[in-house]
């Protein structure tokens, strides 16, 4: 009886596939279907590799085993493992920090497929020793997530909330290279979701409000913004508007009048540079989107953007989620 080997209907998300039977004859049949690549490999070293059709093991296709059983015509050892080469979707999702040790989590898609087989069976299959599909998967995912994380990890948490489609392309191109190592091509990635804790979500309203991360990093708390905004001129009136301008231009005054620091050398421990006012980062009669970060209508009631309800406090503020007094006013929220 004439051995065949074939990979017989693979499923929709196997990568590879190993033929259990190690030994070989020659003679047999090689059956390789479309976007598959069957590699034959000893003691963890790749030999030969052959493409889609329908092949009789000879010498002549598998020259370089044949030279390693040393010429001779007997059933001979080698694990043969199906590639196949089509696209795969993976799902990912985990939780890194940006620069500033904010926690983040993320969650999104991406696709990849085998892109130079010898190079992917060489690190990953052989290299980590995983001929199950299943294994090879997890792998690949946990690869994915761990570059993921790392490269997020670069970013400050204002450009992962206002700016993540720039975020995502340049992560994208840093997994590609990544991924390209492994002999895999990184097709797409989607990041469909961001997400912090309520206390980072609360300090970020307050950066994206007064476009000024640094002012608002020095605060300890979301609570201690809020106190500072209460002192400012004007912050009181109750227009409807957030009147951040006014704290911009002042954001130097921190709560304690700054010690002036009259010495020479270095300033000692604890004494802050006053923070440079940076530029207002909306227009009167705009709002900032706490969820998006996008200007809406002063006073709007859903974001046009991403359609989250805007909360406010009694006085027409926008409130963070969560909030149980008005950051700006004090308002207790119902
Ligand atoms: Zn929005
Ligand atoms: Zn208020």
């Amino acid at each position: 009886m004439v051995q065949v080997i074939e990979w017989v209907n693979p499923g929709e998300d196997e990568i590879i596939w190993r033929y259990p039977n190690e030994v070989i004859k020659w003679g047999a049949q090689l059956i390789v279907h479309e976007y598959e690549v069957a590699v034959f490999m000893r003691d963890g070293k790749i030999y030969d590799v052959l493409g889609p059709g329908r092949h009789t093991l000879t010498t002549q296709n598998l020259p370089l085993l044949y030279k390693l059983v040393g010429g001779s015509n007997s059933p001979f050892k080698a694990t043969v493992i199906f590639v196949s080469m089509k696209q795969f979707q993976g799902r990912y999702g985990g939780e890194t920090q940006t620069r500033e040790l904010a926690p983040v989590k993320y969650y999104g898609v991406y696709w990849f497929k085998v892109a130079d087989p010898v190079l992917f069976i060489t690190e990953v299959v052989g290299g980590q020793s995983l001929y199950d599909t299943a294994d090879v998967t997890k792998f690949i995912r946990a690869y994915f997530n761990e570059g993921m994380m790392k490269h997020l990890s670069a970013y400050s948490i204002v450009d992962l909330f206002q700016n993540l489609d720039m975020v995502s392309t340049q992560v994208k191109v840093k997994l590609m290279e990544d991924f390209r190592r492994l002999g895999l091509e990184l097709v797409d990635v989607k990041i469909e979701g961001v997400n912090t804790t309520d206390e980072w979500r609360q300090r970020l309203f307050w950066i994206m409000q007064t476009g000024n991360a640094q002012y608002v990093m020095q605060m300890d708390t979301a609570k201690q913004v809020a106190a500072e905004l209460g002192k400012s001129e004007g912050a009181a009136i109750g227009t409807g508007m957030v009147v951040m301008p006014q704290l911009l231009q002042q954001p130097a005054q921190p709560a304690q009048p700054a010690q002036p620091y009259a010495g020479g050398g270095v300033p000692p421990a604890g004494y802050q540079q006053p923070a440079q006012p940076g530029a207002p980062a909306q227009q009167a009669g705009q709002e900032i989107c706490p969820y998006c970060g996008k200007q809406i209508p002063a006073g709007a009631r859903f974001c046009p953007y991403c359609g989250h309800e805007i909360k406010r406090c009694p006085n027409g503020h926008i409130v963070p989620e969560g909030a149980k007094f008005c950051p700006v006013c004090g308002a207790k929220i119902e």
